[in-house]
């Protein structure tokens, strides 16, 4: 007898490691800082309008998704039909390579970066071109534009990068879009675009205007702590966004999630106030690390990387008797989340000690 089998390349699917949720302790609180989660609650009226939905869990979400996108078209300044909204900005991920990929075409990213690059692209049954990051632990934009071949499709531009942290300026962006032909997409993914501070870094709706092909995806649960509902969206020209929309899951956008998505557009000055305080954070903790030796990359995002090599183990280990759950990637390093203060303290302790030896 005979079992089915899958596609052969779904075989080769790499693991998606999620972090790992803390171990309760009696002796001290602990920290999970391993999924660059947002420490905050969800914003004011976020809660109401979900319980709101909740109500009416007996009928299907809006398909269309039409008070979102009305809602995003209005903050963002684009028209509805330049959008496409997804189970988290991961699910776009999938829909962009289902809808532009055929089987063995090549799609170029960073790598190190997002973990679900790989996973996505070998779903596809696509082929995943990896281009390593420069020394400063950045996009080698001039590399990746070198790899595009005849087969490339799409190309995954993170900014900034998880997991080490550094945006991608302007200057470097328009260089890498003058090279790459018009055909292929060019995915911008701004998963940690509120966090970003430095004066040059990509603008991303000014640069999706300019370029037909470029693709902006951006996600609530990040700035906006609603990672537990699973929404993100895309920012593209209309083909582009309708081609996205076309292969998504139907109904995929729960109703609360909707509800949540749209009232948390509504508190945008709560939102500014806890960036504000999360990209504070990030400098301070930046800033002592720095100070105690470590030599860590400029982090645009709401977590720092420490590249640690062999030592990343080592330093996971330590950061979990300490309370403190990280996101070790071994042998290259581990990327540690912004969170509550007390817990960026526990681990500017831990990070010192480990430095001592
Ligand atoms: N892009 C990047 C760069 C990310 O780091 C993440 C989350 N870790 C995502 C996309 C996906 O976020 P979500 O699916 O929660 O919207």
């Amino acid at each position: 007898m005979s079992t089915p089998r899958p596609r052969a390349t779904v075989t080769q699917i790499p693991a998606y490691v999620p972090g790992k949720p803390p171990v309760p302790r009696d002796d001290l609180v602990t920290y999970k800082l391993s999924s660059n989660e947002n420490p905050f609650p969800p914003l004011p009226g976020v809660i109401e309008a979900a319980h709101a939905a909740v109500d009416l869990a007996n009928r299907y979400p809006d398909m269309g998704n039409s008070a979102l996108y009305a809602g995003l078209s209005e903050k963002l300044g684009v028209p509805v039909g330049d959008l496409a909204a997804g189970t988290g900005s991961v699910a776009l991920i999938y829909q962009l390579l289902q809808a532009f990929c055929d089987p063995g075409d090549e799609v170029v990213h960073a790598w190190r970066s997002f973990e679900a690059y790989p996973i996505a692209i070998t779903s596809a049954a696509a082929t995943s071109v990896p281009v390593p990051l420069t020394a400063d632990a950045e996009h080698d934009l001039d590399a990746m534009a070198a790899a595009v071949t005849d087969r490339t499709k799409v190309v995954i531009v993170c900014t900034p990068n998880n997991p080490t942290g550094p945006s991608v300026t302007q200057t470097a962006l328009d260089a890498f879009l003058a090279q790459v032909p018009s055909h292929v997409v060019v995915v911008v993914d701004e998963a940690y675009l509120e966090f970003v501070r430095m004066p040059d870094a990509v603008d991303g709706l000014a640069t999706y205007r300019a370029h037909p092909n470029v693709v902006l995806f951006r996600t609530f649960s990040k700035a906006y702590g609603l990672a537990g509902f699973r929404v993100g969206y895309a920012v593209a020209q209309a083909e582009v966004a309708a081609a996205l929309r076309a292969v998504s899951l139907p109904f995929g956008v729960s109703s609360v999630a909707q509800a949540a998505a749209l009232a948390s557009l509504d508190a945008e000055e709560a939102l500014l106030e806890r960036v504000a305080d999360l990209v504070a954070e990030r400098d301070r903790v930046g800033a002592a690390l720095r100070e105690a030796g470590w030599s860590i990359p400029d982090s645009q995002g709401n977590f720092v990387w420490f590249p640690l090599g062999e030592r990343t183990a080592d330093f996971a280990a330590a950061c979990d008797a300490a309370g403190i759950v990280v996101r070790p990637f071994a042998g290259a390093g581990a990327r540690v989340s912004i969170g509550e203060v007390a817990g960026n303290d526990r681990l500017l302790e831990v990070a010192a000690a480990f430095r001592r030896g």
